[in-house]
């Protein structure tokens, strides 16, 4: 699903990336850890397409990112690629549903189905009830639950998250992990960032370590 091979980026002096080489399966979840700096941002940007590497190449499902165009690569993210954030990034002026359902119309889906389909996955996540109400009035951790549905609007091959329970409280935490391991059995292959050993040890079948912009370690976890 991910194929990165001697991947480099420098900002200045500092090689934030020092020829990373990585692969990631279908249907597994791998979770990058590593201390602040180490890289693991510039290396979700790169699977994301929102980077390109000085040197070395970067597949995800299959297509070359490092050479594709702008519109390709906004073409490919909104297709195949779904990611999740920290703080959520919801649109503050819509309620629930349609940020959800956006997601799809901006892929040419019509209002109608996008928003049938939104309520669908709304549902799923158990916050149907929540859906015509504004980021603003939710909970962390339905916003991250809202954030997730949007995620997995257009059936993305690959769902990343960026420290997805670093915003949360614990409980609202565990809700968000248990939900990340869900999608994960039933097929969704998953990347994570975090810094949270609980949610690494919780959600990955396997943990790659950064270190200075380099893969310092790759080992399987027992799910805990
Ligand atoms: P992490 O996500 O592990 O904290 P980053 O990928 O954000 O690490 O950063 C890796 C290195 O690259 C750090 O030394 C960081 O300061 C540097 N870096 C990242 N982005 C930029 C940027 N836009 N401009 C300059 N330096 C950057
Ligand atoms: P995270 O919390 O994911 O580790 P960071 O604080 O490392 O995020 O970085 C947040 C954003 O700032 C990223 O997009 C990164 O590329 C950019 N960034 C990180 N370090 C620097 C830097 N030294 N100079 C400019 N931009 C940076």
């Amino acid at each position: 699903m991910v194929r990165l091979d001697g991947v480099r980026k420098e900002y200045g002096e500092t090689a934030a990336l020092d020829g990373v080489s990585l692969e990631i399966y279908p249907g597994e979840a791998v979770a990058v850890m590593g201390p602040s700096g180490c890289g693991k941002s510039t290396l979700l940007n790169m699977i994301a397409g929102l980077d390109r590497p000085a040197a070395g190449t970067v597949e995800v499902h299959g297509e070359r990112l490092d050479t594709m165009t702008e519109t390709g690569l906004a073409l490919f993210r909104r297709h195949h690629l779904g990611m999740i954030f920290q703080f959520f990034n919801l649109l503050d002026d819509l309620p629930a549903l349609d940020n959800v359902a956006l997601a799809a119309q901006l892929t040419g889906s019509k209002a109608g189905p996008a928003r049938k389909r939104a309520l669908e996955l709304l549902g799923e996540l158990g916050i149907a009830d929540r859906r015509n109400v504004y980021p603003a009035a939710l909970s962390g951790g339905e916003r991250q639950r809202v954030a997730v549905a949007r995620a997995l609007m257009n059936r993305p091959a690959l769902l990343l998250a960026d420290e997805p329970t670093g915003a949360l409280d614990s409980k609202a935490g565990e809700q968000v992990m248990d939900l990340l391991l869900d999608l994960n059995q039933i097929g969704q292959t998953l990347l994570i960032v975090t810094h949270d050993e609980r949610l690494a040890h919780r959600c990955a079948s396997r943990l790659v370590e950064l270190g200075d912009g380099t893969v310092v370690r790759e080992s399987a976890l027992e799910r805990l």
